[in-house]
């Protein structure tokens, strides 16, 4: 996962890209990545804020998570959807959102996080490593 990822949002005004690739990528069942996809989870995919670029007209929301931690989640003025976020506890890196790239496939996620809020209709992906909450190591 070391190629330049490239995506948007649905109206196409705004676009991002990231040099450096996907560091990691992992979905989120939490309430707030449910309430703010309109989906049964986010999934997250891992860059380096120095090798991020983003164009186009957005605003962003800023919102404590579990830990307390203030989540800035960016989305599209225009369109609403939902681009990327960043967390004030992990500095230097972007969160995009799997399905805004323009080849969601270009990563592969490893784990998933609050599979306990997962809802019934949307199972967890049982291929990767599953944590109740969030894994003791991880700020977020
Ligand atoms: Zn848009
Ligand atoms: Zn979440």
């Amino acid at each position: 996962m070391t190629t330049t990822l490239t995506g948007s949002c649905l109206c196409g005004q705004v676009r991002f890209s990231s040099d450096g690739g996907a560091q990691m990528a992992g979905h989120c069942h939490c309430i707030d990545c449910r309430k703010a996809s309109g989906a049964g989870r986010c999934t997250h995919v891992v860059v380096a804020e120095a090798g991020f670029t983003l164009t186009g007209p957005v605003r962003r929301f800023d919102k404590p998570a579990d830990s307390g931690a203030i989540v800035t989640r960016v989305f599209c003025e225009t369109c609403g959807s939902p681009i990327c976020s960043t967390n004030e506890r992990m500095p230097g890196m972007v969160f995009i959102r799997a399905g805004a790239l323009d080849d969601p496939d270009a990563v592969t996620p490893g784990m998933t996080v609050y599979a306990s809020r997962a809802p019934l209709w949307d199972r967890t992906d049982d291929s990767v490593p599953r944590f109740d909450v969030m894994p003791p190591e991880m700020p977020v």
